[in-house]
């Protein structure tokens, strides 16, 4: 299948996963985790340069005279939950936890990393992007603030999630959207509270909260194309601690997603427009605190057609399915795919716990064909 020795690389490549599994830290603050990766590469003669975004680490390896450049990214940032695996390698820091198998991502491609250090024919630059903060923190985008391409300039990028309920080892991806945008926004209502009984003295931020999740639910069903996926939902109306006295604030939660830019931008004004109107009606008054979104990941149709070609030579074609749809979630991936074209990737983690839940655990059969994909799709397409 290859031109080296990757089975008796792997059993160290796993150790390398568990060791990532039992230490995880969340975003921004993946101190540990990202000296461990630079040691790693160090060992193995790379390059490294620490420090993008704090712990981003960019490795990188030359071969040949072409200047093609390529770069392969993985996030390393854990959750803030309690691991309930048993695990003899479970999380040994309270409240945070691998559960969405970033530490089987870098390990993969880590893996493909010294794969490609072992046997370097190929002709051009490839960059190994490792990334903080995946989760919440938009850590992609701190990368590319700081430089990423200014630095490490690419032709391409590509990156691989594992899916559980995908079959163990198999691909799948879609050229286009292939995973929503995500914004947030906190509302916070202020009226003027009072008495229970004399509601003729008070602005009920209560009601007015009611009528802007109300009002809201009519933004995707007459706003937006019927043709054009997206997704309003008031997660959160906190507001009031007891049945006879009207608060003065009511606070709302609202997530937002959408495939395409101009519909995100549809429904983030369409938001403050509805939910500043719906106060104005009742004399209340309103403000906004945008979290930092995330854009819709969109694949390039030629970054897609390279990694099919590469899934289906080398793994053979049952090995890839075109996705019918894009997930409705998010990814920070998205910001790299802004900059330069690539090519977001599933690979089936099995029948796992899902992603995000205290029982997940990355699946280990799944290392080598990762590691082997990116080792491919280097010497396959420079
Ligand atoms: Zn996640
Ligand atoms: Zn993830």
């Amino acid at each position: 299948m290859s031109d080296i020795n990757f089975k008796d690389f792997l059993p160290e490549l796993v150790g390398i996963r568990h060791r990532l599994h039992q230490m995880p830290e969340i975003g921004l603050s993946e101190v540990k985790t990202s000296a461990f990766i630079a040691e790693q590469l160090e060992k193995w003669g790379f390059e490294v340069t620490r420090g993008l975004a704090t712990t981003g680490i960019v490795a990188t390896l030359r071969a040949g005279s072409s200047n093609r450049a390529i770069g392969f990214r993985a996030d390393f940032d854990a959750l803030p939950m309690h691991e309930e695996t048993n695990l003899p390698y479970a999380s040994q820091h309270p409240g945070a936890m691998h559960a969405c198998g970033h530490d089987g991502h870098t390990s993969m491609l880590l893996g493909a990393a010294w794969a490609l250090s072992q046997d370097k024919s190929f002709s051009g630059t490839v960059h190994f992007i490792f990334q903080p903060a995946e989760e919440n923190y938009g850590g992609g985008k701190l990368m590319i603030e700081d430089g990423l391409f200014e630095r490490f300039p690419c032709d391409q990028v590509f990156a691989l999630h594992n899916w559980p309920g995908l079959p163990t080892g198999s691909f799948a991806t879609r050229a286009g959207p292939v995973a929503a945008s995500i914004d947030v926004v906190t509302i916070t209502v202020k009226g003027k509270g009072g008495h229970g009984a004399q509601p003729e003295l008070t602005v009920d931020p209560v009601v007015v909260g009611s009528s802007i999740v109300m009002a809201l639910q009519t933004l995707v069903s007459r706003n937006i194309s019927p043709h054009q996926p997206s997704v309003v939902t008031v997660g959160s109306f906190q507001s009031g601690s007891a049945s006879n006295i009207i608060p003065d604030s009511a606070v709302l939660e609202v997530s937002m997603r959408a495939m395409m830019p101009q519909v995100r931008e549809e429904i983030r004004a369409r938001v403050e427009q509805i939910a500043t109107f719906q106060a104005k009606s009742y004399d209340a008054d309103i403000a906004f605190k945008w979290d930092v979104g995330y854009p819709a990941t969109i694949n390039d149709a030629d970054a897609v057609s390279a990694a099919v070609s590469t899934i289906t030579t080398h793994f053979g074609e049952e090995a890839f399915a075109e996705m019918d749809v894009p997930l409705m979630g998010s990814e920070d991936f998205s910001f790299l795919l802004e900059k330069v074209p690539g090519a977001y990737v599933l690979i089936g983690n099995g029948d796992s716990a899902g992603l995000h839940t205290t029982k997940y655990d990355f699946n280990d059969a799944i290392l080598e064909r990762g590691s082997m994909y990116f080792y491919h799709l280097a010497k396959d397409h420079l």
